[in-house]
């Protein structure tokens, strides 16, 4: 068997910086031996986020987890961001508060603050309920999120709109909610906010799946991006498998002769090395056989 890596996967530059940050805010508080918190998993990988809870950063959803407990303690804020609400009661409770918020989401959300100061209404394309979209949605009141161009057909039109893109949709995704927006409003504001390591993620496995016969994409079970880089192979007519870890890596890989190998942006290295060793050690074994 063959394995070959996706020429762009793992840890995008937002990422890495989150948990970099997060790791010195770690061995700062220990130091000082006040309390560390991630608002958030830090990054949609058990992996990481396990590492952080070894140094001591204990994870919570809601600044309410940790009441009580905040004053003086250190709060990161993770790569998605959050909503100014939430970082104005992190700071009232007294917290010190490390933002790793993705200059790239940061970005979306000084956009959408701007548009909806402006009286535009704010529309999200990208996932409900995902820390991200929340959080840029925190920015412009009022704004609305919407996954698919169906749910673009009954968002509210009474107010010219400005649509933003989760950093991680696909342009197919962002373009088929911009479309059926625009059929409503032919005046939306097309803000965009799709992140280049995003697409050039895609784009590897796109090229990748070209080249092999089946594709393992490594990478947390909630990772949205992770997910869409497996959609994204399947939807090509290529075998794909979402794994969250080697051990999850099927027999049956075994069998294919050129397997391709991509990981989402907050899958850490250490992650993919263990995927490819598993890989070549099921060739081999079905070599053997
Ligand atoms: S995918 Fe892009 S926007 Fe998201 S954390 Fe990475 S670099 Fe930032």
């Amino acid at each position: 068997m063959t394995v070959t890596r996706a020429r762009t996967l793992g840890f995008c530059p937002g990422v890495r910086r989150a948990v970099e940050t997060a790791e010195r805010a770690a061995a700062r508080a220990a130091g000082s031996g006040s309390s560390g918190f991630v608002l958030g998993q830090i990054v949609h990988n058990p992996r990481v986020s396990a590492r952080l809870a070894g140094l001591g950063m204990e994870t919570i959803d809601d600044p309410d987890d940790a009441s009580g407990r905040l004053a003086g303690a250190t709060v990161v804020i993770r790569s998605h961001g959050a909503a100014p609400e939430v970082l104005e009661r992190l700071r009232a409770a007294g917290a010190d508060v490390v933002d790793a918020t993705c200059p790239r989401v940061a970005a979306n959300q000084k956009a959408a603050a701007a548009y909806a100061a402006r009286g535009y209404l704010v529309v999200i394309a990208g996932d409900k309920g995902h820390g991200e979209t929340l959080g840029v949605a925190g920015h412009a009141p009022g704004a609305v999120i919407v996954s698919s161009a169906a749910e673009a057909a009954s968002a509210p039109t009474d107010r010219p709109l400005a649509l933003i893109a989760q950093t991680t949709v696909s342009e197919a995704e962002y373009e088929a909610v911009r479309d059926a927006l625009r059929s409503r409003r032919p005046d939306l504001i097309d803000v965009g906010g799709v992140c280049a390591a995003s697409r050039e993620r895609r784009a590897a496995v796109e090229e990748l799946a070209g080249e092999v016969d089946a594709v393992v994409v490594v990478g947390g079970r909630n990772s949205a991006n992770t997910r869409r880089l497996a959609e994204l192979a399947a939807s090509l007519g290529v075998p794909a498998w979402h794994v969250e870890n080697a051990a999850e890596i099927p027999d049956e890989l075994g069998r294919y002769e050129r397997v391709g190998l991509s990981a989402g942006a907050s899958t850490p290295d250490e992650d993919i090395d263990e995927a490819e060793a598993r890989l070549l050690e099921l060739g081999l074994a079905a070599s053997r056989a």
